[in-house]
């Protein structure tokens, strides 16, 4: 099984996961970023976690995986390859999440859910409902990195190659900005 130290040294390597102070788009300020695009920009590292997720997921005879747009689409690809079947991936549609495109799913399928990064689990929740809904059925939910803290959970299995613990606080109460730390807007060059 692929070590965390490993994806830890690859999120950190490759800029996806950044310690600091930052100011989210929601406002609020963390201690912790991360863009995981800034990994899967490198093939031979997205081919490498999907592996070992998909590896994760050997015995369930999975059909197809399915993940959201964007950031579930490379990771959907990956893991598909190294288990060998489908990838398809969900997209929104005047608000609720579709298979578009042509994509189908049969009834009965075996489906692996897979996005990069767990946080509140909300798209994973929508893409759940639209693998139910086509009448195919859920295998399992894996994701490259679970920040969630443990607040999700589904009636299927999860599997995460990495929990990371992120603290994010109001502006006014940041911890941070009270050490005097200088806040940086994650994607902004500065
Ligand atoms: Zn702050």
């Amino acid at each position: 099984m692929l070590a965390e130290e490993r994806v830890l040294h690859l999120l950190r390597k490759t800029g996806a996961l950044l310690d600091g102070h930052f100011k989210l788009t929601s406002g609020r300020h963390s201690n912790r970023y991360i863009q995981c695009a800034q990994l899967l920009q490198y093939p031979q590292y997205a081919a490498e976690l999907g592996a070992a997720l998909g590896g994760r997921f050997a015995g369930e005879d999975v059909q197809a995986v399915v993940g959201p747009a964007m950031g579930g689409i490379l990771v959907s690809y990956e893991v598909a390859r190294h288990l060998g079947v489908r990838s398809l991936f969900t997209e929104r549609d005047g608000g609720g999440m579709t298979l578009r495109r042509g994509f189908a799913l049969d009834e009965g399928e075996r489906v692996l859910v897979v996005e990069d990064v767990i946080t509140t689990g909300g798209s994973v929740e929508e893409v759940l409902a639209v693998v139910r809904e086509h009448g195919a059925v859920p295998v399992g939910v894996g994701a490259l990195a679970d920040r969630s803290g443990g607040k999700v959970c589904w009636m299927v299995r999860l599997e995460a190659l990495i929990k990371l613990n992120v603290s994010s606080y109001p502006a006014e109460e940041c911890p941070l900005c009270q050490e005097g730390m200088p806040v940086v807007k994650p994607g902004s060059r500065s």
